[in-house]
């Protein structure tokens, strides 16, 4: 499994769709529930980090990508 989640709202991405942080960034004015708008997926962090999302520190304690300086 290496889907990656990220959303229009933030500028994370995530590893899974219940990630509360996730979650929070949507919950801008959607009283009822919430819904994912313009969820994006992404295979690999390589691809997650070129589209300009960084590491959700939720679901990635340690940062995400070991190469990260
Ligand atoms: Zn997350």
């Amino acid at each position: 499994m290496s889907e990656l989640i990220a959303t229009g709202a933030g500028d994370a991405y995530h590893l899974t769709e219940e990630c509360w942080g996730l979650r929070a960034g949507q919950s801008g004015g959607e009283a009822q529930g919430y819904t994912l708008h313009g969820t994006v997926r992404f295979a690999t962090h390589g691809q997650a980090e070129a589209a300009g999302f960084r590491p959700c520190g939720i679901c990635f304690p340690g940062g995400g990508t070991p190469q990260r300086p």
